[in-house]
């Protein structure tokens, strides 16, 4: 990456003296040289993008109207926060084939649905495209002045740098997460675990806050194994982590505890709503029917819940919701602990009162 950077900086004095020749642009030279070495210092999109906007601006009195960079599920998008955003909202859906707003992340700005907008027209828009790499992007320019053939070269420099930078970051943030993720199932990895609880529990006791767990594990899970064969089973864990992921709230965290074994880290959330969620959870797993290339199988969960009590610490927690495992085993399978308290059913009811009276 280093050797491209330093390629880039070399083929960045050539055009200059190609363009210019004289000295009289030295300083020109100058400054676009310093910004692509700030550009390749800073350490999160954000900054990278508003680096090379301050860049466009400078040396060739442009603006940056809009940076979209395409993820996996969506495209994620900087936004000159002054310049005019629905129309340009069009464009890119359009650009990027969007079929759902959803899946565009305004990266630096949030937008409310009473904020004035500048409108700009959007006649002289020109947009450049831009491939690094692991790092598909797209910048859209209003330029201020007329277009000379020089500035196209210049931008495309910008624009190359930009995208080193970029790249370098995401492949970075890739790493980062590939250590923290468990591979087959997307959730978080024990290790990552680790590090979550001691931050929730710190923060739970510092805000004297609840704070909950919930540990579940797969019921006869090796018999799934014997039956479906292992991928099948490897499909069921994927499926049951997906599942258990989407019926939870957004700050809510799932980890791969061991082999078939999962632990939620619940913030602000007490025993009593963490054994209402659990519960709510063990039916949908229950009533899960995951189809494999062997069959479709149908598992049980067992679920054993825990709150942090005031002056303990990450480690007790883990082992209260452990026990309750344990227990929730013990009784059955297919059940949380503790239980929730179950209404009387009629007949066990009257019968109850019919012993009393009688
Ligand atoms: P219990 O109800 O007591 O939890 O019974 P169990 O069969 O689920 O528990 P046991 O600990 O006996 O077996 C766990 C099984 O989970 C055995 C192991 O091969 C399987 N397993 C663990 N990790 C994976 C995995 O990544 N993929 C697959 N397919 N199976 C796994
Ligand atoms: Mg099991
Ligand atoms: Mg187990």
């Amino acid at each position: 990456m280093m050797g491209a950077f330093n390629k880039l900086s070399s083929t960045v004095s050539t055009l200059f003296s190609a363009l210019f020749g004289t000295a009289a642009r030295q300083s020109d030279h100058r400054r676009l040289t310093q910004y692509i070495v700030t550009l390749n210092q800073k350490e999160n999109p954000g900054d990278i993008i508003s680096e090379a906007s301050l860049c466009l601006k400078d040396i060739l009195d442009y603006r940056l109207f809009a940076f979209v960079i395409r993820k996996e599920n969506g495209i994620d998008v900087w936004l000159d926060p002054r310049m005019y955003k629905k129309s340009l909202e069009s464009v890119i859906i359009k650009d990027f084939a969007i079929t759902n707003t959803a899946d565009i992340n305004y990266m630096n700005h949030k937008f409310h649905a009473d904020e004035t907008e500048w409108e700009y027209s959007m006649e002289n828009l020109v947009s450049y495209d831009l491939t690094e790499e692991n790092c598909r992007a797209k910048m859209y320019m209003l330029p201020n002045r007329t277009m000379l053939n020089y500035h196209d070269e210049i931008v495309n420099i910008i624009l190359k740098s930009t995208g080193i930078s970029l790249s370098r970051q995401m492949n970075i943030a890739r790493l980062t997460n590939a250590a923290a993720l468990d591979p087959l199932t997307g959730c978080y990895n024990r290790r990552e675990f680790e590090n979550q609880i001691q931050r929730s529990v710190a923060d739970a006791t510092r805000h004297k806050k609840a704070l909950s767990v919930f540990m579940f594990d797969i019921d006869h899970f090796k018999a799934v194994n014997d039956t479906y064969g292992h991928p099948a089973g490897d499909k069921v864990l994927k499926e049951i982590a997906d599942l258990v992921n989407r019926n939870m709230r957004r700050g809510d965290t799932l980890s791969r505890y061991g082999g078939e074994e999962f632990i939620a880290i619940l913030p602000e959330t007490d025993k009593q709503k963490a054994m209402e969620l659990a519960d709510r959870l063990r039916k949908k797993i229950a009533a899960r029917k995951i189809e494999t290339n062997t069959g479709v199988v149908k598992v049980t969960a067992s679920f054993g819940v825990a709150q942090l009590h005031h002056h303990t610490e990450g480690a007790r927690l883990i082992q209260d919701a452990d026990c309750m495992l344990y227990k929730a085993k013990r009784n059955g399978r297919n059940t949380v602990m503790p239980g929730l308290i179950k209404i009387c059913p009629q007949k066990a009811a009257d019968a109850m009162i019919a012993a009393h009276n009688g």
